[in-house]
């Protein structure tokens, strides 16, 4: 596999210039995910994503990968992973790789691939990426700048980043949230094959993330970007709410030295209010809309004029 960047700057200049992420494995055989969590039901919005990745990698006769984020002990439930499977394939989405058929990169649990996430940690304390952050959670909320979309976490503002060299006496992330510290002020940009060209200013958009945490659980970001690259997937398809993720995850790619995959954000699908949908528009999940008497292209129909 090819495991070079094309990033503009080398790692011993990092920082220094405008980060334009250009994706490496555009050449490589299709390989796309679905990546549900299992902590609720799957919902229009969902549909319309899923059913994107599936109709790309179709389209380019591709791999499609089934990859169960369920990290979370507290949210994640065994019978909402059995549940969004099952309103996967009754909507007639199909795929190669996953839990529930096996292929060459199980786990596809990411439960089951801690190993890996603890190798990720290992990388990014050895290369002086990130630092154990003491903060608690009313320090958090004291000092922190609220972000203007609601979504997102908080700026962090760096009060922390002094403990970075004491990063090396640590053998494990137990215990601690670990923050991956951005470099303030580049901008990271990147060509989305939906949303188009975008960017991001590191410390303006976003702050210090948490890579690890305090809980012991990996989190969102670094596991998303380890999996990622651990099963080869090329292009990445997923909520348009995820773009700002994205800036944050190409800075992990290029600090890991992991290839760039392609991304294609899809557009959220709303409620009759306007507001995007979430977990809690259960009247709006797949599967009370297959128990109302909805077939699969008529929830399709739903979520793309949505
Ligand atoms: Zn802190």
């Amino acid at each position: 596999m090819v495991n070079q960047t094309s990033f503009r700057n080398p790692s011993d200049s990092l920082y220094n210039l405008p980060m334009d992420a250009v994706p490496t494995m555009q050449y490589l055989p299709y390989r796309g995910r679905l990546a549900p969590s299992p902590t609720g039901l799957l919902h229009l919005g969902h549909a319309r994503t899923f059913w994107t990745a599936y109709q790309r990698a179709l389209a380019q006769q591709g791999t499609l990968v089934l990859r169960n984020e369920d990290l979370d002990p507290q949210r994640s439930k065994d019978s909402y992973a059995t549940a969004m499977i099952e309103d996967l394939r009754w909507l007639g989405i199909g795929w190669q790789e996953g839990p529930d058929v096996g292929g060459p990169f199980a786990p596809y649990e990411q439960s089951r691939r801690r190993d890996l996430y603890l190798q990720t940690w290992r990388k990014l304390r050895d290369g002086g990426f990130i630092y154990p952050c003491r903060c608690s959670r009313k320090d958090l909320a004291m000092s922190s700048v609220a972000p203007n979309d609601t979504d997102d976490e908080p700026l962090y503002p760096g009060k922390c980043r002094t403990r970075a060299a004491e990063a090396s006496d640590y053998e494990t992330p137990r215990g601690l949230n670990w923050r991956f510290r951005v470099p303030d002020g580049e901008m990271i940009a990147f060509d989305d094959l939906h949303q188009g060209k975008q960017r991001f200013v590191a410390g303006r958009d976003f702050g210090d993330f948490v890579i690890w945490r305090r809980d012991d659980v990996p989190a969102y970001q670094s596991a998303v970007v380890a999996d990622d690259s651990a099963m080869q997937v090329t292009e990445v398809v997923r909520g348009v709410d995820l773009l700002k993720s994205t800036a944050r995850q190409l800075l992990l790619i290029r600090a890991l030295g992991l290839p760039v995959p392609s991304y294609f954000h899809c557009d959220l699908v709303r409620d009759e209010a306007g507001l995007r949908l979430a977990k809690r528009h259960d009247a709006l999940s797949l599967r009370s809309l297959r128990e109302r008497g909805c077939t699969p292209q008529e929830v399709l129909d739903m979520c793309s004029s949505g």
